[in-house]
């Protein structure tokens, strides 16, 4: 009988689950999942998403709201987004989809173990701090914005945003977002609801010339802001880095994807997607060292694209211009059907997916 291939994964979040899932219903692979919390758990997350995205993967229980339109504003006006084929946008349970990732990857074959922190990456083996040792013949580093697996490459981390929110209790109509060049510098602020309480959170891009008293700014910027519209009595303040320094995702033996691989978006933030996706390229990957990886070519392509707009946004003055003239343009007919023609595109995206 032929023996199985090993396929280490560190990260039980949606790249490290979404690559297990994929990978373990091949039966010429023994899949493990290393995860350092002890249980499914909650990630820092405005839990922004495209609900028929997700769908494809979860059940409805995952998601908390679902809306129509979303409220882009500027200092001096409000604009409308409104997808007219769908719902706009959803937000979900960042706990709940990691308890139907694990289970699903569970059921495909996977072990996912929990209690698991892996502090060092060896040849052929990696080792956790309580001291056990896991051989593979193929990693994959799953394991997020500050990944082990990625520092063990060598691969800096010089592209990110510091993003952080406050978790206020409570219901609120619309999803937001806040464009205003001289409060939140070229990122935005955003309010997006949840069951029961609403994620208002903005960031710092790496992209911005930047000193110690510029991240301070921010901060008491977006203080000042949230305390007009909300009260932060009972909220909770958390933050975490995004990654989207993308340098390669294939290296030998070791695969990166999600945000370990630079995946997310530097221009708006958004990661749980290309993680889920980019994890199912790479397990794809090592099954077929032919398999020509769809979706990581679609998000280099989609980064190539942010790129220039970030290159754009932190040239000065036209920086300053082009988020309120975009803003007001998202308003034309022209810009909304370029606008959902890359939803569509990007939405058919999961057709690739199991
Ligand atoms: C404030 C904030 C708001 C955001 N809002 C949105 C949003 O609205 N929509 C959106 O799409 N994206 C959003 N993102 C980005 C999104 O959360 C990430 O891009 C996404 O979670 C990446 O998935 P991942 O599987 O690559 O990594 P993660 O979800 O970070 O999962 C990595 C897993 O690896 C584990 N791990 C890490 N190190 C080790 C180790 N050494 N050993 C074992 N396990 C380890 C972690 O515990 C974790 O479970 C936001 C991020 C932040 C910080």
């Amino acid at each position: 009988m032929q023996t199985k291939k090993k396929v280490v994964i560190v990260g039980a979040g949606p790249a490290g689950l979404g690559a297990a899932s994929e990978l373990a219903r091949n039966e010429s692979f023994e899949v493990i999942v290393l995860e350092r919390n002890s249980e499914p758990s909650y990630k820092v997350c405005g839990g922004g998403i495209h609900p028929d995205f997700i769908k494809d993967f979860v059940s409805q229980d995952v998601l908390d709201r679902e809306f129509e339109k979303i409220l882009i504003k500027t200092p001096r006006s409000t604009y409308t987004m409104k997808y007219d084929k769908n719902i706009f946008m959803g937000t979900l349970n960042r706990k709940k989809l990691n308890e139907e990732l694990t289970k699903k990857a569970e059921k495909a074959g996977a072990q996912v173990l929990f209690g698991k922190a892996v502090k060092e990456i060896q040849k052929d083996k990696v080792l956790t701090t309580n001291g056990e040792e896991f051989s593979f013949d193929y990693l994959i580093g799953a394991d997020g914005a500050t990944s082990v697996v990625r520092k063990s490459l060598n691969i800096p981390t010089e592209n990110f945003i510091i993003t952080y929110q406050y978790i206020i209790p409570g219901d609120y109509e619309n999803v937001e977002i806040h464009v205003d060049f001289k409060k939140f510098g070229i990122t935005y602020s955003w309010i997006f609801p949840q069951k029961g309480v609403i994620s208002v959170g903005t960031g710092y891009s790496s992209a911005e010339e930047k000193s110690p008293g510029d991240v301070k700014k921010l901060r008491e910027n977006f203080d000042a802001w949230c305390k007009e519209r909300f009260s932060l009595e009972g909220a909770r303040f958390e933050g975490f880095t995004i990654n989207y320094d993308y340098r390669g995702f294939e290296f030998g033996n070791v695969y990166l994807c999600g945000d370990a691989g630079g995946f997310a978006s530097g221009f708006t933030g958004e990661g749980m997607k290309p993680a889920i996706l980019t994890g199912i390229d790479v397990a794809r990957k090592i099954q077929d060292p032919n398999y020509k990886c769809i979706n990581v070519e679609a998000y280099l392509a989609i980064k190539k694209r942010e790129e220039g707009i970030l290159k754009l946004l932190i040239s000065r003055p036209w920086g300053r211009l082009f988020t309120p003239i975009a803003a007001h343009l998202a308003n034309s007919n022209w810009i909304k059907k370029m606008l959902f023609k890359f939803i569509d595109m990007s939405s058919k995206m999961k057709n690739t997916g199991p």
